[in-house]
């Protein structure tokens, strides 16, 4: 094997190892995860929206309850000293009547209201109790796509391993001076600094070389530094 056919393998493995480094970086799971991640997001912020709505409701519904017991026991005690007979003056009681008419006209107008709150709180409520249903299996998802995306790294990690483990034992044995060479025209060219010249082919660009090259090379050992003449990739004869 001579030197370049070496440098060909090394570059062999370099070109896996940018491809599996590149799936890393692009696992469609961890994109898939994002997502999710957003759009749990998004729920949490709608159901925060919706509970706080639903929790101001709330409130005014606890102010109108302790209002009207306050009419409630407020009438019982005018009631109680109506009928007690107590108050046996005519226009006294009148003024009792009327007192607690009006407090139970009160009380009524605040009933209403709490009717429209009861009511209006259903649908919030119904709201609230579908998005966290949605934020828990979403939850669920998220979980289970982190232990999946942790996992494929992994497994994109353990196989980086291996091939730079490769790539260390097939370089290892390479003069510096090659390898140096060789990095300088990867960074150049993609990446890809050495092809096989196949049928006067350049490997790398595809090109075809000039008879007249094709013939110098031919003649040329080996071993000897040779490059194509169109893309200056080094070749492998
Ligand atoms: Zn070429």
């Amino acid at each position: 094997m001579t030197i370049y056919e070496r440098l060909l393998d090394v570059q062999d493995v370099d070109t896996t190892i940018e491809q599996v480094e590149h799936q890393r970086s692009v696992l469609p799971l961890r994109a898939e995860h994002a997502e999710v991640a957003r759009r749990h997001g998004e729920l949490s912020t709608r159901r925060g929206e919706i509970a706080a709505e639903r929790d101001a409701l709330r409130r005014s519904q606890q102010r109108l309850e302790d209002e009207v017991e306050q009419l409630e026991s407020k009438r019982a005690r005018e009631e109680k000293a109506m009928n007690s007979g107590a108050v046996t003056n005519p226009r006294e009681l009148q003024g009792l009547q009327a007192e607690v008419e009006s407090l139970a006209r009160r009380q009524r107008e605040l009933e209403d209201e709490e009717l429209e709150i009861m009511e209006a709180l259903e649908p919030l409520d119904a709201d609230v109790a579908r998005l966290d249903g949605e934020l828990a299996s979403l939850a669920t998802e998220l979980e289970r796509l982190e232990v999946a995306v942790a996992d494929a790294d992994a497994a994109l990690a353990a196989q980086l391993e291996e091939l730079r483990s490769e790539r260390s034992s097939r370089s290892g044995s390479l003069p510096a001076d090659v390898l140096a060479d060789y990095e300088k025209l990867r960074a150049q060219l993609g990446g890809i600094a050495i092809a096989r010249l196949a049928d006067g082919t350049c490997g790398g660009c595809h090109l075809r070389l000039s008879a007249v090259e094709i013939d110098r090379i031919r003649h040329l050992p080996l071993d000897e530094r040779v490059t194509c003449e169109e893309c200056g990739r080094l070749l492998v004869r």
